[in-house]
């Protein structure tokens, strides 16, 4: 392994947000340093509030430091052998669909590697999922569809160079603060550039913004159905790139014209006006070099998927993507969200962006040397824990993440896993809610500790590397999971030693076979030695023989990786999601706050991150909290029929009267009452399966205590 350095600095990155930053890091256990690494692409030295605190989090008070079996600390043999003999019991018992892994977006690429090859290619069931399913599956689902694979047109640079930069559900200058400090930059070198921000809130994010659209909660797909008739109308279609590089215009503008006949229809339909819908649209005609970038807002809906096409349509039909300074641009949230797609980390598909097609499950069958392959796509995380609550599945092992927390309707997750059978939990945090369910604790290495590699939402693949000494017996996750599958019998396939070991066999399958003619290519990477490894420069994907160095922008040519090369408009029929009930309830919209990581487990102990926002609470529009007898920072009950939370009321007149938004990382030791997904219902992505977390509904009232 190589796990230990000397004290550094070393060049690494940020493992808060998909941005992606470099940084330089140095120290060990006395204390650390952590600055900026200006040689890096995704951020030339910058850093956020989180990123500049990193070093503050590196406490190894609340570790977990040996592991867990039974309540009782042991050693990693006879941890791994309870491991191993857990899921061979089960699975002899109940067959391989009874056993499940569920990871996360923090895992490094290697690590997601070697967790899929185990589930995937020797349990033979694809019952595997990730926590990035809560953030950009729809995103996936959007791009496969348009583009005929899950690929990222872009790269951070266009929106330096684009006229126009619209902002859909995102509220950048807070959840990718870096790429929004490289905007900010952008627009002062270039007065002309526009900002248009598309959100129910006015966010942090609007004070760059020349036009805010506050819509009214899922009417997205009407606004981006309308900007694909209104060019339409008025002659502004990129005609020559319609006709030679897509398909199915005619009925994407058909059921474009249906939700959104005219301006004052979709003004109507968004809670805008028809003056700000036109102005708008004017503006998206007025300027060829258009970004629109798109995140949680866009994403977390029951409509995801079709919002995510709605903007992709809009964007082909102008021919406006592959081009500098144009595109669509998915904003991942998570630091290796993208690494765990390359390598099958979504129940849906397998490793090297193949999909669960019997051409490509013999691919790989035989680059993988098994006969097990799944053959038949898993469980999305939601449905992955109701077949743990229904009993169907009955061990699963959790790497780095808290869904006890984070699913919709956790108060359910939370049961379900103290009534499985076996869960295993691999973490860093000893103490968490999901932990706190385990039969078995696995200490991982964390932050500063591994090594390996990330994948931003640019598709830039930097390393990780590590630069302080695992605390107690952490270990790496690959490292962990080879030693259970060669302790089930699966040795010759788990040979690694090290995590290059597991990146070539991972950049080498990118082309096995020519799979790499699709845009998800890193062959160019898989005769790395250690050493070059060790030192590989961030670059973006495909790296291949024909792009060696890396490639900044997909489908510059007008071919995409369709069956017959032409992109697809996909029609996009608007319906709205449920919203408020007539008993004064509110949709919930559940977001971050600027200083916060997911569930605090890392950041909920750094004083200077906790004085942003030392608190829940809830934002209010004036009118929604007079109605409901509710005083700026009074506390409030919101509860809803599947549980409650208290939080402290912010009267916020950026807020849009009928909604209420909630930040979601406070829970264990840090919330006063509840956690707020436990209120957020189940209700998916019919495409996607990514959980609609921005349009639950909620009573607040003043809260009394008992
Ligand atoms: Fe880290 Fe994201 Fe901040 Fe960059 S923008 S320093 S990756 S949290």
């Amino acid at each position: 392994m190589s796990e230990q350095r000397e004290a550094g600095p070393v060049r690494t990155t940020c493992p808060y947000c998909g941005v992606g930053c470099g940084v330089r890091a140095a120290g060990g256990p006395e204390g650390a340093a952590v600055q900026g690494d200006r040689r890096h692409p995704a951020n030339a030295g910058r850093l956020c509030s989180k990123g500049a605190a990193l070093a503050d989090t590196l406490d190894d008070r609340g570790r977990l430091l040996r592991p867990v079996v039974a309540g009782q600390e042991t050693d990693w043999d006879t941890a791994l052998d309870a491991v191993a003999d857990g899921l061979r019991t089960v699975i002899d018992r109940h067959g391989p669909e009874a056993v499940a892994l569920y990871c996360s977006g923090q895992l490094l690429t290697e690590d997601y590697y070697v967790a899929n090859k185990l589930v995937k290619g020797y349990l033979g069931t694809a019952n595997i999922d990730t926590n990035s399913r809560l953030c950009m599956a729809s995103a996936v689902a959007g791009h496969k569809r348009a583009f005929g694979a899950d690929a990222v047109p872009g790269a951070y640079a266009d929106a330096e160079e684009a006229d126009l930069v619209v902002l859909a559900g995102s509220n950048a200058a807070w959840t990718h603060p870096v790429w929004f400090q490289r905007l900010q930059a952008a627009r002062k070198a270039n007065p002309a550039m526009q900002v248009v921000v598309i959100d129910p809130r006015r966010t942090a994010t609007c004070e760059l913004a020349d036009r805010h659209l506050a819509l009214a909660p899922g009417t997205d797909a009407v606004l981006w159905n309308g900007l694909l008739v209104h060019p339409a109308e008025s002659d502004a279609f990129e005609a020559d790139f319609l006709r030679g590089h897509t398909g199915g215009v005619e009925e994407a503008l058909r059921a474009a014209r249906a939700s959104a006949p005219s301006i004052s229809a979709v003004a109507e339909a968004c809670g805008l006006s028809a003056a700000e819908v036109a102005a708008f649209y004017a503006a998206f005609a007025a300027n060829e070099r258009t970004v629109t970038a798109f995140s949680q807002g866009v994403n977390q809906s029951e409509r995801g998927t079709d919002q995510v096409s709605a903007i992709l349509n809009v964007h082909l039909a102008t021919g406006r993507i592959g081009r500098p300074g144009a595109g669509p641009f998915s904003l991942t949230g998570q630091p290796n969200a993208m690494g765990g797609r390359e390598v099958g980390g979504l129940a849906n598909q397998l490793a090297a962006h193949m999909e669960l097609t019997p051409d490509a499950v013999d691919r790989l069958a035989r680059f993988w040397e098994t006969e097990a392959v799944a053959d038949e796509p898993g469980p999305k995380a939601v449905e992955l824990f109701d077949r743990i609550a229904e009993g169907r599945i009955k061990a699963v092992w959790i790497m780095a993440t808290n869904p006890a927390v984070s699913l919709p309707d956790a108060d359910r997750v939370r049961a379900a896993l103290g009534d499985c059978e076996l869960v295993v939990v691999s973490d860093c945090v000893a103490r968490t809610d999901t932990t706190a369910t385990a039969d078995i604790l696995l200490p991982a290495a964390a932050w500063g500790e591994k090594d390996g590699t990330v994948t931003n939402s640019e598709r830039c693949i930097s390393r990780q590397r590590p630069f302080r000494a695992p605390p107690g017996e952490a270990r790496p996750d690959w490292w962990i999971m080879s030693r259970v599958a060669r302790r089930l019998g699966f040795g010759r396939g788990f040979p690694y030693e090290s995590p290059a070991a597991v990146f070539r066999e991972h950049a080498a399958l990118s082309g096995f076979e020519n799979h790499g003619a699709r845009p998800f290519d890193i062959s160019a990477l898989a005769g790395l030695s250690d050493a070059e490894y060790d030192a590989l420069e961030p670059v973006q994907w495909p790296v291949n023989a024909a792009n060696p160095r890396g490639t900044a922008r997909l489908f510059s040519d007008g071919v995409f990786a369709t069956a017959d090369g032409r992109a697809r408009l996909v029609p996009v029929e608007a319906e709205r999601p449920a919203g408020a009930g007539s008993d004064g309830s509110l949709v919930l919209n559940t977001g971050r706050v600027r200083d916060q990581w997911h569930t605090m487990t890392r950041t909920g102990d750094v004083a200077r991150l906790s004085e942003h926002s030392p608190e829940p609470y809830a934002a209010l529009h004036p009118e929604d909290a007079a109605a409901l007898g509710l005083a700026d920072g009074a506390l409030a009950r919101l509860a809803n029929d599947r549980g409650e939370v208290l939080a402290r009321v912010r009267v916020d007149v950026g807020q849009r009267p009928g909604s209420v938004f909630v930040p979601f990382h406070w829970s264990g030791p840090f919330a006063a009452r509840g956690r707020v997904d436990a209120l957020v219902a189940p209700r998916l992505d019919a495409v996607s399966g990514q959980p609609a977390s921005k349009h639950a509904t909620v009573l607040p009232e003043p809260f009394a205590a008992a």
